[in-house]
């Protein structure tokens, strides 16, 4: 492993995102597939993804959240369904639940305090959190209260872009947030999206060699799609040196954060999904993913939390013997139990 890590750098990694054949992308997803099965396995990871507020007071010009977005019907659940929902979840077998927002205040502290208290005591169910940007001293109470893992995106690394994309908002304190949710104990899992309007190849090949920079334990990167409600919903900008949002750059995307990173979890996302109906989800966990995230959000609050439109969610609940059977028969692999923490492979 330690050798295909180093194999791959910043050069030949451009090289396999802008410039390599059919051919060439065919053996790169094997490859990340066997090292997908020696690293972490041959179990799919399911994580009941439940989204509790499409709240947001930020303006991310991608995100169909942002607080200026007047064509979105707002919601928050209360802590009875909340909590209901994470039972259903635990009921249906998941061994996760990921409690995910936008950035939305009004979810306090105190609040997300004891609902991780509640589902801890009441099910053998991690808890892991992707709540935005939170202080320090929060976060250590949230672990201390049972959460063991947290999920903030970096989104791109092009400082440019990112600064371009998010009024107000800062990298550095993303890579310090990061940083510090590693040092109080939590697996930490990051990702960016792929093919932003103005995102170069140089810049992606940045964003893999952050996630082993970083030692990310789980990663997601999905497509870009254009949302209209949104600033950028409208930018179409071509040029030779813009990624692309198709299916190949995402699958060489996985397949080469599996083989920089070797024994992370690295997502299936909803948007690969949705993309290329279906069918993208299967080949990104032939192509290095081990994770899918069935979204177990109560109606009708899931088709409104809305980043994108014509989201396709997999239903959690009431697909979830569905999707586990076509899982299994599309990728030939098997569904993992338990709780599924990252666990160090030393080959
Ligand atoms: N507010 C949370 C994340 C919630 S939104 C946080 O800051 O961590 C979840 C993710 O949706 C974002 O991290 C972003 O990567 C993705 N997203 C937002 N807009 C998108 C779009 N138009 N297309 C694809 N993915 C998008």
């Amino acid at each position: 492993m330690r050798s295909m890590k180093s194999f791959f750098d910043r050069d030949r990694i451009i090289y396999f995102l802008r410039d390599a054949d059919a051919g060439e992308r065919r053996m790169l997803y094997a490859t990340a597939d066997t090292v997908r099965r020696e690293c972490v396995g041959d179990g799919i990871h399911l994580r009941a993804l439940l989204n509790i507020s499409n709240c947001c007071d930020r303006a991310c010009l991608y995100c169909g959240l942002r607080a200026g977005n007047k064509n979105i019907t707002r919601y928050r659940l209360d802590r009875k369904q909340i909590v209901d929902a994470a039972g259903r979840a635990a009921r249906e077998g998941y061994g996760t639940v990921v409690m995910q927002s936008g950035e939305d205040p009004v979810l306090t502290p105190e609040f997300i305090s004891s609902i991780i208290r509640e589902i801890v005591s009441r099910h053998d169910m991690a808890v892991t959190l992707s709540l935005g940007e939170r202080p320090r001293e929060v976060l250590r109470q949230w672990y201390d209260d049972g959460a063991s893992r947290y999920l903030l995106k970096h989104e791109t690394s092009d400082l440019v872009l990112y600064g371009r994309l998010h009024p107000g908002m800062s990298f550095t304190a993303r890579m310090e947030m990061l940083s510090s949710l590693k040092e109080i104990g939590y697996q930490a899992g990051s990702g960016v999206m792929i093919g932003l309007p103005g995102q170069t190849w140089e810049s992606l090949a940045g964003d893999i060699m952050l996630f082993r920079d970083l030692d990310v334990d789980m990663i997601g990167c999905g497509p870009y799609i254009a949302n209209p409600h949104t600033p950028l919903g409208g930018t179409s900008k071509k040029d030779g040196n813009q990624v692309s949002a198709d299916e190949q750059t995402v699958l060489t995307v996985t397949a080469l954060n599996r083989l920089v990173t070797g024994d992370t979890h690295i997502a299936a996302t909803t948007a690969t999904k949705t993309l290329y109906s279906g069918g993208g989800l299967y080949r990104a966990l032939r192509s290095g993913a081990n994770v899918v995230m069935p979204d177990v959000t109560p109606s009708p609050f899931r088709d409104q939390y809305l980043i994108y439109p014509g989201k396709e969610p997999v239903d959690g609940i009431a697909g979830a013997a569905e999707l586990r059977a076509e899982l299994k028969k599309q990728t030939g692999l098997e569904i993992a139990g338990g709780r599924g923490d990252r666990v160090r492979c030393h080959s």
